[in-house]
């Protein structure tokens, strides 16, 4: 039956964080005391002011209906004005469009942008979803690789030298999933530098992580390097800052034409999405970050947390996480060594076994293009990451 699937299909993988997420349910399920460092969930309930915009939404028995393909036009204009309070980047309603998640915002853009063929630069490790993605759209991922030497980020001689008169687009995660790295300004507009040079190479900022940040007060966005502003895609969401994954709340803002492409598009898939999630959507992005900050405050006690446990754990070389809320240690040094009667070869092996022994579970650096590291997420509470850190280390030490 396979062989009868397209080869569009056959071509690409399950997403192996939701793999690993689902084993990991699986297992509790069955009744193993399973702890799950494999998703990149926030563990908070939303804010409640966000909650009660939503039942305010379904009691005033107004928002039950097919909205705008795009959005309502008072999130599109909420999200204006969130893009220029917090991004400095200025966009119109008909720039912007709201999406079924980010997911969703993505995969619009590689079906708007790319044909058979064309190239599109990754710089790895990258998340899961990009390079399937890419694949699904029939185009050639060009994977830039960095290394944790140099916190995972790409250097404007490495970008320049990738691109070619086949490159149509880049997609550039900040902060990072998996790895934590966050660019600044400076090292920004050395790439911006660069990527003015090519007008035609679109940029889709991948931003989901924008209020994740810990060393950095606020996350500078390409578009708002006005040198680049019509070659770029800024994409965020409610998925990881509001702690609203289920809600499945996603948009962009770009070029116009770039814009009514996914509008055209999206309105052919999914028509738009969820009305009551969108009225809620207007109380999240017109609040100040302010009210979410005591979430990111505990991601950055988790994270130090983390990082003094991590020192106890032999074997691990990792550096320090400045945004979003994984960790990517460099596991490498347990290849060809026996662990409790198995030999190590790569890092699936290697997250599989810490699964089957401790219960914990982590994804695999070769879901994010390195098979040298595991990701471990810390969007937990502080008891699991102390138990999981505290079976981990009696496992691997
Ligand atoms: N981009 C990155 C970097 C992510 O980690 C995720 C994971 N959720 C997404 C996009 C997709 O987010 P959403 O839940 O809004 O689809
Ligand atoms: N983005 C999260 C992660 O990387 C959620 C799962 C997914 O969408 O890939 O774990």
């Amino acid at each position: 039956m396979k062989n009868r699937l397209s080869h569009r299909s056959q071509n690409i993988s399950y997403s192996q964080t939701i793999e690993m997420a689902a084993k990991s349910r699986h297992l509790k399920n069955k009744g193993y005391d399973v702890i799950n460092l494999s998703i990149g969930e926030p563990d908070f309930s939303p804010p409640k002011f966000i909650l009660n915009a939503a039942k305010k939404a379904i009691d005033e028995n107004m928002f039950h209906h097919y909205t705008p393909v795009s959005g309502y036009m008072d999130l599109k204009e909420a999200i204006c004005k969130k893009f220029y309070r917090d991004n400095k980047i200025e966009y119109k309603p008909s720039q912007i469009v709201v999406s079924t998640g980010a997911k969703q915002s993505i995969i619009n853009v590689l079906l708007s942008l790319l044909n058979k063929n064309d190239d599109v630069i990754i710089p790895s490790p990258y998340w899961v979803s990009y390079l399937q993605m890419v694949k699904l759209c029939e185009s050639n991922p060009v994977i830039i690789s960095t290394k944790i030497d140099n916190n995972f980020k790409i250097d404007p001689k490495q970008l320049e030298k990738s691109i070619t008169s086949k490159t149509r687009l880049i997609i550039f995660n900040n902060p990072c999933n998996p790895t934590g790295s966050v660019y600044n300004y400076q090292e920004l507009s050395t790439l911006v530098n660069v990527l003015k040079k090519y007008p035609k190479v679109m940029i889709l900022s991948d931003e989901i992580y924008e209020y994740i940040s810990y060393s950095i007060n606020s996350v500078t966005s390409i578009a708002s390097f006005s040198d680049v502003y019509d070659q770029v895609i800024t994409l965020n969401g409610l998925s990881k800052s509001f702690a609203m994954t289920g809600w499945r709340i996603g948009y962009i803002g770009a070029p116009e034409w770039v814009a009514k492409s996914c509008d055209k598009i999206q309105g052919q898939m999914t028509s738009c999405t969820n009305s009551i999630a969108q009225r809620a959507a207007i109380a999240a992005l017109e609040s100040s970050p302010d009210r979410i900050k005591y979430m990111i405050n505990s991601f950055r006690k988790r994270r130090d947390l983390v990082l003094n446990m991590m020192n106890e754990i032999n074997g691990f070389q990792f550096n320090i996480p400045d945004g979003a809320f994984y960790i990517f240690p460099k596991i490498s040094s347990f290849f060809g060594k026996n662990l409790h009667g198995k030999v190590i070869k790569n890092s699936d092996q290697l997250s599989e076994l810490i699964l089957d022994n401790t219960y914990i579970s982590t994804v695999s650096g070769s879901a994010f293009g390195n098979d040298e590291y595991l990701r471990i997420s810390y969007a937990s509470s502080e008891s699991k990451i102390i138990e999981a850190f505290t079976r981990l280390k009696h496992f691997l030490n």
